[in-house]
């Protein structure tokens, strides 16, 4: 494992991770099972995303759920235990992805102190937004010091950076492509920015976690407001390698007919052979994706809870969306 600068406090300080050139390590063993999504065939559904992820040695928590109690109680229904995962990534700061960050420590803690102590978090995800009324009503900042109080450590990025070998986070995404899924419903969000005026907030934080295997890269996205294209564009300028899997949610849902075929057309590219489109994905978009991107029924699934990606087997769903 690389060594890595930690922080142990950095809700105003713009002290971030340095970038770290990519190494040729490959992950061997992966195993990604999701713990909140719409859909669940154990535990419940919710608006929200969570999974875990075990890559070789390697255990994170991806997104801590929408409701403070889900990833608690579906990890338990689906006989995963959290306390041995000391990691914790939040893909970016909205309620449906954070929800469980501080429930879900302080459970863990309990048995073992290191649970969860370790979140990663990209540049922006502490920003301060603005309600129309003028407040502030994000609660992260204050998430953060309940979080430093139990002595957990969050560690900032904002570029590319290989955080284990073979696993990377992309840190802020550049907006290449015009894909504005953000702001549902046609609500705009209104954030400060560094100078104080207050500007649209397209959720700059949003980031995505990059696995790489010999088979080639596995993407796992929250809720995917940097646009899925943009996303993975990003991801292969810095490994090149074409895109095994795109798990996790995606913010298709919005999105009309023209727009998802461009999305399919552009995956094309990309060598994409899994899709697993849960929470904003949307139903209709899996679909019209399998469709014009000729993926078998088994390759492109809507997600689950409950629902496994593993490298040597490919999707493993229940019975409701195999
Ligand atoms: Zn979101
Ligand atoms: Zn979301």
């Amino acid at each position: 494992m690389k060594k890595l600068l930690l922080i142990p406090f950095v809700v105003c300080t713009c002290q971030l991770i340095a970038q770290v050139k990519p190494g040729t390590t490959t992950v061997k063993k992966l195993k990604i099972t999701i713990l909140s999504t719409m859909l669940a065939q154990k535990g419940v559904g919710e608006w929200g995303f969570a999974a875990l992820i075990e890559a070789d040695s390697v255990k994170i928590l991806f997104d801590a759920g929408g409701r403070e109690k889900t990833v608690l109680e579906n990890s338990k229904d689906l006989k995963i235990d959290l306390s041995d995962v000391p990691e914790l990534i939040l893909s970016h700061g909205h309620g449906d992805h954070t929800a469980g960050w501080i429930p879900l420590r302080t459970a863990m803690k309990a048995s073992n102190p290191k649970a969860l102590s370790v979140t990663h978090a990209c540049k922006g995800l502490f920003d301060t937004r603005i309600s129309s009324s003028g407040q502030e009503f994000s609660s992260r900042k204050t998430d953060s010091l309940q979080y430093i109080q139990t002595g957990g450590v969050v560690q900032m990025y904002e570029r590319f950076t290989e955080i284990h070998p073979g696993i990377f986070l992309t840190g802020q995404v550049p907006r290449k492509y015009p894909e504005k899924n953000y702001g549902l419903g046609g609500n705009v969000i209104r954030k400060k920015d560094e100078l104080g005026n207050i500007v649209e907030d397209i959720v700059p934080e949003d980031m995505s976690l990059v696995i790489r295997t010999e088979k080639g890269l596995v993407l796992i996205s929250g809720c995917g407001h940097s646009g899925m294209i943009n996303t993975i564009t990003h991801i292969q300028d810095y490994l090149q390698q074409p895109l095994l899997a795109a798990i996790g949610g995606f913010h298709l849902l919005e999105n009309n007919d023209e727009q998802i075929k461009w999305t399919a057309n552009e995956l094309k590219k990309t060598c994409m052979r899994y899709f697993m489109g849960a929470h904003c994905t949307g139903i209709e978009p899996v679909y019209q994706i399998r469709e014009w991107n000729n993926l078998k029924r088994g390759e492109c699934i809507v997600g689950s809870v409950g629902a496994v990606f593993e490298l040597d087997k490919g999707f493993i769903a229940g019975a409701l969306t195999k």
